[in-house]
């Protein structure tokens, strides 16, 4: 008997039937006697359309109001599920964020938990009801409502089992696990039966979506032992195989774990690189160009700057393709003051990254890298490393293609 906490994504509760296998899962992890919360995304697509609804009536939708209107796709949710539960004979209460007071900052529409009020929860779980929580939203501390940003729900999660001391957090989506990289884009990509906590940070860093990024931030931090499996198997399969099923993100010092030279590739198609050109090569230049940026509540990725010849420089980095356009208007009158000679963008890029812990203790992944990205005539427009990754930028029509064939210079395929 023990405590989970179990986070269903968009397709998992897609449709009114797959709501109720959601709800024959979950009646049988409470029936085998564990205290069970359950996080739930909008159902698919909700999103998406709740975000066109608003684009639809100001070009750039008042943030505090996107949020008002973004946060009622999981409400839909949590309240059918709730009834498929009850519907079979298991006691449920349904919460939206702001209820069982998940406190954030005031960042809308990239909001980070500070804080969660783990009272209400407790007092419902001892009265032996499951919990079904709307993921993906909170209140701030003035009482508007927030939302953390796309796949939101994942740190939702993540965030009430480490608040409750949760024995594992179950991400329950439509792949059964993390893979080499997505299996949409390589069929034959290999599900890893683990994976450790600072690949995945880096997986999820690169954009790979199986979990948000501030997921596994929290996972690391609360030492959240976390689980990425199906929702799409058989609901009453039994509770010994499902789990044992699915990816478990480990923490690499228990020991057990074979370092993989390279154990997955993420991509993302939703950056976009900014270039200011000709910068003097001057002390406090990278400052006054990402001070701004930062204060707009923007974050940069890769970050390229070389050296100069004749005192002046290219500065490069990426940010998020929503924030391009709020990049160049804040920068605009930075360039005038810094006296550099011309502002560019692209839009039409991807960061692609290798990802393996084996890096650290061995060489070569680079080399190898660069090499069949060349054979297959792959420009690389930026590169940037860290211990267990090497990221490059390159032209986004070129994605699938760099993709498969790391994929398999690095022998990451199943094998047959
Ligand atoms: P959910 O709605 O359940 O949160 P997401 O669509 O956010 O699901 O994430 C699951 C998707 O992540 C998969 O369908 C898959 O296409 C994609 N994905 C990207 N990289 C990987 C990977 N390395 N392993 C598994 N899935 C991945
Ligand atoms: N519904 C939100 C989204 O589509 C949050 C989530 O699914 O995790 O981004
Ligand atoms: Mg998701």
């Amino acid at each position: 008997m023990a405590l989970i906490v179990q986070k269903y994504g968009g397709t998992s509760v897609g449709s009114t039937d797959r709501i109720k296998n959601v709800a024959q899962r979950v009646a049988k992890w409470k029936r085998a006697g564990h205290d069970v919360v359950v996080v739930v995304s909008a159902m698919s697509g909700e999103t998406n359309r709740l975000i066109e609804l608003a684009n639809a009536i100001q070009t750039q939708p008042d943030p505090r109001e996107l949020d008002v209107v973004c946060s009622t796709g999981e409400q839909v949710t949590i309240g059918l599920l709730a009834m498929a539960l009850i519907d079979i004979g298991v006691p449920t209460k349904s919460y939206v964020g702001s209820q069982i007071r998940v406190l954030t900052d005031d960042a809308h529409t990239k909001a980070r938990i500070l804080e969660i009020d783990k009272e209400r929860i407790l007092d419902d779980l001892n009265s032996g009801k499951v919990i079904v929580v709307a993921g993906f939203q909170g209140v701030d501390a003035s009482n508007n409502i927030t939302t953390l940003g796309r796949g939101g729900s994942d740190t939702s999660g993540v965030a009430i089992a480490a608040a409750l001391g949760a024995e594992e957090c179950q991400i329950y989506t439509d792949v059964d696990g993390v893979y080499t990289t997505d299996p949409r884009v390589v069929p034959n990509a290999r599900r890893l039966t683990s994976v450790t906590f600072e690949e995945m940070l880096e997986m999820a860093s690169l954009g790979s979506k199986v979990l948000q990024i501030r997921s596994v931030e929290f996972a690391g931090k609360y030492r959240v032992r976390l689980r990425v499996l199906s929702s799409l198997t058989d609901p009453n399969i039994s509770i010994e195989e499902e789990s044992q099923s699915g990816t478990l993100i480990t923490f690499e010092d228990d020991g057990t774990m074979e370092a993989a030279l390279v154990s997955g590739i993420a991509f993302n198609r939703d950056e976009a690189k900014v270039t200011v050109l000709g910068v003097p090569d001057t002390p406090g230049v990278a400052f006054k160009i990402l001070d701004p940026i930062a204060k707009a509540n923007i974050e940069v990725d890769v970050i390229v700057q070389n050296i100069s010849t004749d005192g002046k420089t290219d500065f490069s980095f990426t940010v998020h393709r929503n924030d391009l356009e709020r990049t160049l208007t804040v920068l605009k009158p930075v360039q005038a003051v810094i006296g550099a000679r011309d502002l560019v963008s692209d839009d039409k890029i991807c960061k692609l990254g290798l990802v393996g812990v084996g890096m650290r203790s061995h060489g070569g992944v680079a080399s190898k890298m660069f090499a069949a990205l060349s054979e297959e005539g792959v420009n690389i427009q930026m590169i940037s490393t860290s211990e267990i990754k090497i990221t490059v930028v390159i032209d986004e029509k070129y994605m699938e293609l760099a993709v498969r064939s790391l994929h398999q210079v690095f022998g990451l395929e199943q094998s047959q």
